[in-house]
C-alpha cells in the first residue's frame, strides 16, 4: 500500500491551523522573565493551560524570582499552586530550582541544555521549552502530544519523548521546528485524543496511517 505519509503537507495545514500564540508558553515570550517561563513550565506538567494560566499569574503577583520562590512559606506557595495538581511535588521542586539557580547561576536561569538538566527537576522537555523560548534557540520540545501523533501520523516508530526528539531531529525540516510543539500540543489536545482521536474532523487525515489506533471517532 502506498504510503500516506507526507511531512511537509501536514506540517503547513496543522501550523496554519494552530498558529504559535496560542499556548500558554508560546504566548509569554518576550512578556516575562525566564525565570517565569521555566516556572511556568513545570506548572503546567499534567495541568491544563488556563489553569497554567490563572496559577503562574497568582504566583508570580507574589513571587516571580528565585529569591522570592525560596523566601516564601511552603505552606502559602501549596496553597497558590494547589488547582495544578501534584502541589506537594510541584512546591518541593519550585524551592529545589529555586534554590539551585540561586547557589549554581547566580539567579540566573542557564542558556545551554547540558546546564538546564543538571537541575533537580528539570528534565529534557522543560529544558526545550526554556531553550525554544526563552533563548530562541532551534529546538524540539516533545512533551506527550509531540511523541503521540508522529507515531500515528508513522513518521516514526519510537517509544520514548528522547527517542522521538532524536528521530524528528532527522527527518522534520528546520523549518517547521518553531511551529512543531504548539501546532502539536494543540493539536492533541483538540482532535488528535489520546484515547478515541476525533478522526472524522481530522484535518491531516489523508496523511495519516493512524498506527496503533484502536478506536476513533
Ligand atoms: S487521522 Fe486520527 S490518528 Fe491520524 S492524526 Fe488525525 S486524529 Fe490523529
Amino acid at each position: 500500500m502506498e504510503s500516506k505519509v507526507n511531512i511537509s503537507k501536514t506540517m503547513w495545514i496543522l501550523a496554519k491551523k494552530y498558529p504559535r500564540s496560542t499556548t500558554t508558553l508560546n504566548s509569554m515570550r518576550g512578556s516575562s522573565t525566564p525565570f517565569e517561563i521555566l516556572i511556568s513550565c513545570l506548572l503546567s506538567l499534567r495541568t491544563r493551560d488556563e489553569v497554567t494560566d490563572v496559577v503562574s499569574r497568582d504566583l508570580f503577583t507574589v513571587a516571580n524570582t528565585p529569591e522570592k520562590i525560596v523566601s516564601l512559606p511552603t505552606g502559602k506557595l501549596k496553597k497558590i499552586i494547589f488547582k495544578t495538581g501534584h502541589f506537594n511535588k510541584k512546591a518541593e521542586v519550585l524551592k529545589s530550582v529555586s534554590r539551585d539557580l540561586i547557589e549554581r547561576f547566580g539567579g540566573e536561569v542557564p542558556d545551554s541544555y547540558e546546564e538546564l538538566i543538571s537541575i533537580k527537576g528539570v528534565g529534557p522537555k522543560t529544558a526545550n521549552i526554556v531553550l525554544a523560548f526563552v533563548f530562541g534557540k532551534l529546538v524540539l520540545p516533545i512533551d506527550v502530544h509531540c511523541h503521540r501523533i508522529p507515531n500515528r501520523l508513522g513518521w516514526i516508530k519510537t517509544k520514548t519523548p528522547e527517542e522521538t526528539e532524536r528521530e524528528l531531529m532527522k527527518i522534520l525540516p528546520k523549518r517547521f521546528w518553531r511551529e512543531f510543539n504548539s501546532a502539536f500540543v494543540q493539536f492533541g489536545r483538540e482532535i488528535c485524543l489520546p484515547v478515541s482521536p476525533k478522526c472524522s474532523e481530522c484535518p491531516v487525515v489523508e496523511f495519516c496511517g493512524k498506527a496503533g489506533v484502536l478506536r476513533s471517532r
